[in-house]
């Protein structure tokens, strides 16, 4: 067989095993009964050994190194080339016992993490997290670094970016959104929302949410909407991407957001073309462009004021006591901003601010900046300089997300940029799209998704994050797009003057 043939069916063969993982994850977080976690997780572990093997293989080495030579590949294979070639690297920089011996003590810390944030008792935790900041230091040295460790961390998630880099994108958003807040709660008007009180049976919600994702195209004969604990988006293989969601009795808004914002997540996945299938490529380009995807639907769109000229009557029709409130007025309730202690709880202009106390420990930790011990302490310093308020206890405070007790460090910034490329997009879309306030208006999402596929979806992972969005929009990467979002939009829904 040709190398390139060898080598896209050794692809095909990662691909079918990680379809066969994606589905029993599926399974395990929607319906699988409790008793049979323990042998699921064990044939979980072992498709996920057989996936590694193959990622590591000397075989796809060889293949490889034969192609990277060759001038008689197509686009898209080199593509595959480089993006399979970058991951070989990175998988073969860390010795198989340190990586066992991680996975054992990751597993403990994040059993540790679920007793100390129940207890809300740091000290439970303290241990293990130094524990796993050391293994994300050793981590950056095997996989090398020019300035920072932190930046061989970020580049997991977000390939081309650094931690300078990051620096120089918070600054000025910090210095615009901090003081933006202050004024919001102290000058503006605060949205009213009376008439979205009350219980909503989950069938009704359910009912709404499936209301917006056919609203945005969502392919049900590609993919299904479930219910989960902590909602996220799976692809199982082409044309199978689902979404899972959860209802809170006492919210409407939040089970809505949480299904248009996974809807987004699912678009992307949807729209990658099947000549991209099981080549390395079939992915979104990174997680902060994921997250843009899921970002704009969920709040450039879903909060926007032409949706809900459009979706004011469905959501009245389906929810009867929505039935006799303006659309403006729906508008302006699903826009209320306030300072919270928790980052999932967060609205879209308080969001970054969570990022960037995060990303500012963190990065201190690997660097060796900041000790473990000094964290609960700073965490309540920062809050309160960000966000003017500071948890009583350490489950609402340094406790409250699961990413560091599994050493997951360089993670969280993709949250932020994916805010800050959604702007950037969605003004490009609207320079492209002739009166997009308008069809949105009308219900016709459908041009702003043939938008995101012929710009975005159909590249897949074929260009780093930083090129594509020079590719889409013309220019670097901006956060003045997503400043000037807030401040029109905000300043109109809170009545400054
Ligand atoms: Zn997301
Ligand atoms: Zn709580």
């Amino acid at each position: 067989m040709d190398t390139l043939d060898a080598y896209k069916e050794h692809l095909r063969e990662i691909g079918k095993l990680e379809s066969a993982l994606s589905l029993l994850h599926w399974d395990q977080r929607t319906n699988l009964p409790r008793k049979g976690n323990a042998a699921r997780s064990e044939v979980i572990g072992k498709l996920t050994k057989m996936v590694f093997g193959l990622s590591v293989s000397d075989k796809l080495g060889e293949y490889l190194d034969n192609l990277q030579g060759r001038d008689d590949l197509s686009e898209v294979e080199r593509a595959s080339v480089r993006v399979v070639g970058k991951a070989y690297r990175r998988h073969k920089a860390i010795p198989p016992a340190f990586y066992e011996e991680y996975a054992v003590a990751a597993s403990r810390s994040e059993t540790a993490w679920e007793e100390a944030k129940e207890k809300s008792d740091f000290g439970l935790f303290k241990p293990h997290l130094a524990r796993m900041v050391e293994y994300a230091r050793k981590f950056a040295e095997y996989y090398g670094y020019v300035d920072s460790p932190y930046d061989a961390l970020i580049e997991e998630f977000e390939p081309g970016m650094t931690s300078a880099e990051l620096k120089t994108i918070i600054e000025p958003l910090r210095d615009e959104l901090v003081p933006f807040i202050k004024r919001l709660m102290e000058e503006g008007k605060r949205p009213e929302d009376g008439f979205m009180q009350g219980t909503f049976p989950e069938e009704m919600q359910r009912e709404l949410s499936l209301k917006a994702l056919a609203a945005m195209n969502y392919d049900f004969d590609a993919g299904r909407l479930d219910t989960t604990v902590h909602p996220f988006t799976t692809t199982i293989g082409p044309s199978d991407v689902r979404i899972t969601t959860r209802f809170l009795p006492e919210n409407i808004l939040s089970g809505l957001a949480s299904s248009m914002h996974e809807g987004g997540h699912a678009l992307y996945d949807q729209g990658i073309p099947d000549e991209l299938r099981w080549s390395g490529l079939d992915e979104g380009a990174s997680f902060g462009i994921h997250e843009s995807q899921s970002r704009m639907w969920e709040n450039l769109v879903g909060r926007s004021r032409p949706f809900w000229k459009f979706f004011a009557p469905i959501a009245g029709e389906v929810v009867p006591q929505l039935s006799g409130v303006s659309a403006e007025d729906l508008y302006r309730a699903v826009n209320i901003v306030k300072p919270s202690l928790v980052r999932v709880e967060a609205d879209e202009v308080t969001y970054n601010l969570h990022i960037m106390l995060r990303f500012e420990l963190e990065e201190g930790l690997i660097t060796g900046k900041i000790d473990v011990s000094h964290l609960p302490d700073l965490w309540r310093d920062a809050m309160k300089r960000y966000l003017g308020v500071v948890p009583d206890d350490d489950a609402h405070g340094v406790l409250q997300d699961v990413h560091w007790s599994s050493g997951l460090f360089g993670y969280f910034p993709s949250y932020m940029l994916g805010n800050l490329y959604s702007a950037q997009f969605f003004a490009a879309a609207h320079k492209d799209i002739e009166d997009l306030d308008a069809k949105i208006a009308e219900g016709r999402l459908s041009e702003l998704l043939a938008w995101l596929r012929e710009n975005i979806h159909r590249y897949g992972k074929m260009y780093e994050p930083k090129e594509l969005i020079e590719r889409v929009t013309g220019q670097a990467p901006d956060s003045s797009y997503f400043v000037r979002y807030i401040v029109d939009k905000y300043t109109d829904v809170y009545d400054l003057h």
